[in-house]
């Protein structure tokens, strides 16, 4: 069996920089440090934080008064940073700083009298945080969209969630543009999101299946298996090597591998590991050299 490797994968710039804050607190504050939500959607990743004194609540009032809490990169409701000020908890905010930009543009269109539809996953963390930024509607980014029952030139203002599939998105902003020809869109889908979907899409053409490491609960890791799938080839996603499933790679001469922006590489070098095979190709994909800086109160 051949494995052959999509590029790039694994971990983002927000998520690097995410990890990072819980770790300089960790070792600069000393444990515990809460953290509001899995500071990103990886159990390994939380589990090590963990290890190392972390301790993962869901809500802002499940941390003690006084403790300091770090905020997770998928972007917070104002009426967590309002809680916590009631608590007198100590906040960093670990948000990506590009779901940042979603909030801003949000507060902008909002003030400038536009409608905000936001495109995205009911229930997801990241449109938890946008949509308590104003008042906006949401719209699944499916393909029966339901769209509000508004006048066709109404002042419309379109955003994203960051880590949705980007052929998803762009038919769900033409249905939008369709109803509402005023409407202005901003695509907010991350280079890191479009960087691995492109390369998955890639990779599955030379594949007969396509394993995608990450957690069930990753946005950005389940789009990878439903982009790989939508070229026809079987697609799972698992968290590491425990949950191969033999049958899945009987017979099977290349595997095509890839994983989320929030999978650690080590699950990735540990699947290869259970996979044993005879060669392992790198596929040669865009160079990311994206980095943030992080937040002022460890800088
Ligand atoms: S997937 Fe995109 S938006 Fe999400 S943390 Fe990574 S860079 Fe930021």
């Amino acid at each position: 069996m051949e494995v052959i490797l999509s590029s790039p994968r694994g971990f983002c710039a927000g998520v690097v920089r995410s990890i990072e804050v819980v770790d300089i607190c960790l070792q600069k504050f000393g444990p515990p440090v809460y953290v509001k939500h899995q500071i990103v959607h990886n159990p390994h990743v939380v589990a090590d934080l963990e290890r190392k004194g972390a301790i993962t609540v869901e809500n802002v009032d499940e941390v003690p008064e006084g403790a300091l809490v770090v905020f997770s990169a998928h972007g917070s409701p104002p009426e967590d940073f309002a809680l916590a000020k009631e608590r007198g908890l100590r906040v960093i905010d670990a948000v990506c700083p590009l779901v940042t930009r979603v909030h801003n543009e949000a507060k902008k269109y909002h003030r400038e009298g536009k409608k905000v539809l936001l495109v995205g996953h009911r229930g997801h963390q990241e449109v938890r945080g946008t949509m308590g930024q104003v008042e906006m509607t949401l719209i699944a980014d499916d393909s029966d969209a339901q769209l509000p029952d508004w006048d066709a030139d109404e002042s419309v203002a379109v955003l994203t969630q960051t880590t949705l599939s980007i052929t998803d998105t762009a038919r769900a902003i033409d249905t939008i543009k369709d109803r509402f020809y005023n409407a202005v869109v901003r695509n907010d889908v991350c280079y890191a999101t479009t960087n691995r979907q492109e390369a998955v899409t890639y990779m599955a053409g030379l594949v007969e299946l396509v394993l995608v490491i990450g957690a069930e609960n990753s946005s950005n890791c389940n789009r990878l298996r439903e982009v790989a799938e939508a070229q026809g080839v079987p697609s799972y996603l698992i968290n590491g090597p425990e949950e191969i499933n033999p049958n899945w790679i009987k017979d099977k001469k290349k595997v095509g591998i890839t994983s989320g922006a929030s999978t650690p590489e080590v699950l990735v070098e540990s699947v290869i590991e259970a996979l044993a095979p005879e060669k392992v190709i790198m596929l040669e994909g865009v160079e990311e050299d994206v980095e943030f800086t992080l937040p002022k109160e460890l800088r």
